[in-house]
């Protein structure tokens, strides 16, 4: 099967953690609903942030470990030569905290759920997000602001509002075809970005090795890896 892109075409991608599933990082179900062993209300909540800190820092550091260890796989490196065809009419929304796509030289991208290599700080200063590899062992180890909160990951947190809305609202309702890579269709707001795109009149298709819970909403489902269907996938007029 091929798509093809027409001139007058506006692409949205929306990716998961199952783009990135093929570089080695674990996707968040693929464990009984836990992420790389925990459980999501122990490392990824504000309540745990507040009651554990030096957990989360723990656990965001094993996956800055296991985020540096990992290599781009040929779906994002499809999605980086399809933006270059595209100059101007591409836009990528991904969920994954990871930098992948970056690496494999996407651009025009935003990261909703946060960017595990940045931090910021905890009381919502103002200040920026900054640039942070670090890996803490404890929790003495973590920088403060300059106004004396601690550093957070810059992540967020389930309950806490997406980063980048309406931007990426924007980019939706301008859009003509809404390809969706590798997520369950289980977390909101991210889930019902194709009913969105659906009801605008966009065409939507899915990639993944699995039907999406979301799957209704999809003109079309290609069901794969997404690093064996995408290259190739796509052909541009
Ligand atoms: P999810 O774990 O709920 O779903 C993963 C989806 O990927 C499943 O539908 C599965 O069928 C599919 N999949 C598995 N292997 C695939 C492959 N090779 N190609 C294509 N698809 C494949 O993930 P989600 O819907 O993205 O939601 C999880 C949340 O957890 C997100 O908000 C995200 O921020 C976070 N998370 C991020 C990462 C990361 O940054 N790499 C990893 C795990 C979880
Ligand atoms: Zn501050």
């Amino acid at each position: 099967m091929t798509i093809s892109i027409a001139p007058t075409d506006r692409v949205f991608i929306l990716t998961g953690a199952g783009i990135s599933a093929e570089s080695g990082l674990p996707t968040f179900r693929s464990d009984n609903g836990l992420w790389c062993g925990h459980r999501v209300e122990d490392v990824c909540t504000p309540d745990a942030w507040r009651r554990d800190p030096a957990g989360v820092w723990a656990f965001y550091s094993e996956l800055r470990v296991q985020g540096q260890k990992a290599k781009p796989n040929p779906a994002h490196i499809a999605m980086a030569e399809l933006e270059a065809k595209l100059p101007g009419r591409f836009f990528l929304c991904t969920q994954n905290v990871d930098n992948l796509h970056e690496r494999a030289g996407s651009h025009n991208l935003v990261h909703m759920h946060g960017d595990l290599f940045k931090a910021r700080c905890e009381r919502e200063c103002g200040r920026p997000p900054i640039d942070d590899q670090s890996v803490y062992a404890t929790l003495d180890q973590v920088p403060h602001c300059p106004c004396g909160g601690r550093l957070r990951p810059h992540i967020v947190f389930f309950g806490e509002v997406p980063l980048e809305m309406p931007r990426i609202e924007s980019e939706i309702s301008r859009s003509t075809l809404m390809v969706v890579i590798g997520t369950s269709g289980a977390v909101y707001p991210a889930a019902g970005f194709v009913n969105w795109a659906h009801q605008a009149g966009a065409r939507t298709v899915y990639i993944g090795p699995e039907r999406p819970l979301n799957a209704s909403e999809f003109t079309h489902i290609v069901e794969g890896k997404a690093g064996v269907v995408l290259p190739g996938l796509f052909t541009v007029a």
